[in-house]
Parts: structure tokens; sequence; C-alpha cells
């Protein structure tokens, strides 16, 4: 599903963000990236769906070589591809189902969904989306209303609606408290399991990574130092 073969990658400045790396990640996989800050766990997900181009090496994703993808097929390629950040990214000026269906946005004028005018089905979709992540009864509040588990929810339920084949997840927990954090995970892990979707998380928490993904990948330095089931992990790594 997405593999990397001697992936490189150096920014303008000559910052190493990734170095040599090889990784091979099936469909349906939930995977836990970990390192400390300024590992390079950002860019080895935001090269996945092209928010940052390789320097070197081979990348590719649902069989396609990412760095050949351009205008529609890049497109609909990053369609595939869920995004979830650490800063839920919301409109929070507007209610949560608007929210969800800006997801249709790049099929959609922005103006439909600023004057809510919505297709039943895409409507029907995002219902059920929210009805996913356990927020269905706050779809018609606005964003701003919410904790900040519930707008990480929304955006989960956004990215849900989009049908994605992977979800990259850059910190989603991060901003939460630990209660919070672990109902969001268990979403993640939940969204994996029924749907099949493959996961990519980056969390600096090792013990929610344990807890919750399957496998672990640990970089330092650009560098895979760590690869495996999350069941082997000692707690020293
Ligand atoms: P992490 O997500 O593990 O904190 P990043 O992938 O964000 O790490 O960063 C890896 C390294 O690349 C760091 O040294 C960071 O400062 C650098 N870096 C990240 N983005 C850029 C950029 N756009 N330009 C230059 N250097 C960058
Ligand atoms: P985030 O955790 O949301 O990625 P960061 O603070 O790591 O936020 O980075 C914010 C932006 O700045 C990102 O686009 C990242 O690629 C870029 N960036 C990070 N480190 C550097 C750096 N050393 N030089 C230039 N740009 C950087």
């Amino acid at each position: 599903m997405i593999e990397f073969s001697n992936v490189s990658k150096v920014y303008p400045n000559g910052v190493v963000g990734l170095d040599d790396v090889n990784l091979t990640i099936e469909q349906g996989e939930f995977v836990g990236i970990i390192g400390l800050s300024g590992a390079g766990k950002s860019t080895l997900l935001r090269t996945i769906n092209r928010m940052h181009d390789i320097t070197s090496g081979t990348l590719t994703v649902d069989g396609q070589e990412v760095k050949n993808l351009k205008g529609k097929q890049l497109r609909k390629f990053r369609r595939n591809i869920g995004m979830i950040f650490q800063s839920f990214n919301l409109v929070t000026r507007t209610t949560v189902i608007r929210n969800v269906l800006m997801a249709k946005v790049p099929e959609m004028p922005f103006w439909r969904v600023l004057l809510g005018i919505f297709k039943k089905e895409d409507k029907l979709n995002a219902l059920e989306a929210l009805d996913k992540v356990g927020i269905l009864d706050k779809a018609y509040i606005r964003a701003d209303q919410l904790s900040g588990g519930q707008q990480q929810r929304v955006a989960l339920a956004r990215t849900l609606a989009q049908n994605p084949k992977i979800i990259l997840a850059d910190e989603p927990v991060a901003a939460l408290d630990p209660v919070t954090a672990k109902q969001v995970m268990s979403d993640f892990k939940k969204i994996n399991q029924e749907m099949n979707i493959t996961i990519l998380i980056n969390i600096h928490h090792v013990e929610l990574a344990l807890a919750y993904a399957d496998r672990i990948i640990g970089i330092r330095a650009g560098k895979i130092v760590y690869d495996g089931p999350s069941a082997d992990v000692t707690e020293d790594v």
C-alpha cells in the first residue's frame, strides 16, 4: 500500500528530514510513529500525500509512484488520503455538519457549503460519519462550542466523509488532555478495524502509541531506528 524505497528528503536549507528510509506498510495497518521533536515524523507523513516532495529514492502509494502524479491525478490521489492535524483545522464559526461537508468542497463549489445547499446523499454521508465517531447529536451545533476532543472527532468525521483509503494523523492528540486523548485514539482504532483504513499516527506519547497502534515505527534524525509490533516494544524504546 505504502512503500518507501531508499527515500531521502533534504529541505532547501540543507536540513535532512528523511535519511534513506525503507518501509512497507500494508493496507489496513495501524502504525504509530514515535520519535522526539524534529526527528522527521511530520516529514515522513507529508511525503506520503506529497505535501512535501522527496529528494531521492522511490515512494509508491496505492500502486502509484507519488512523484509522477500531476494535476487532476494528484488531486484524485490526495482525496484518497485523509489528513488530521494537532490543531483541528475546523471552520469554528459554522456548524459541525457543514464542517464535515467541507470534505466535498473539491467537487462542490464552496458557496454551496456557505449557503448550506447540499445533496441529500452527501448530507446522509456526513451524518453517518458523525455517527461513526459518536457525535451525531452535535451535528447542528457550532464547532466552536465543542470541546477539543469533540472538535478532533469532527475533523475525523470530515476525513471519513472523503472515503479515504489512508489517514495520516500528525500529533492528533497532542493538544488533548489524557482522558480525551485515549478516547480519540480509540476512535482511530475503531475506524481502522471496522473500515480497514490504513492509519499512520505521529505521536510523541509512547504509552498511547503502544496501547492503540499495532505496529510501532521509531524515527530519529530522519532514520528508522525501530520497526516492529507494539506488543514487542519494551519500555526503553
Ligand atoms: P517531527 O515531526 O518529528 O517533529 P519534522 O519532520 O517536522 O520532525 O522535522 C524534521 C527536521 O526537518 C527538523 O530538523 C525540522 O526542523 C526540519 N524541517 C521540517 N520542515 C522543514 C521545512 N519546511 N524546511 C526546513 N526544515 C524543515
Ligand atoms: P507542525 O507540528 O504543525 O508541523 P511545525 O512548527 O513543526 O508545525 O512546522 C510548521 C511549519 O514550518 C511546517 O510547514 C514545517 O514544515 C515548517 N518548518 C518546520 N521546521 C522548519 C525549519 N527548521 N525551517 C523551515 N521550516 C520549518
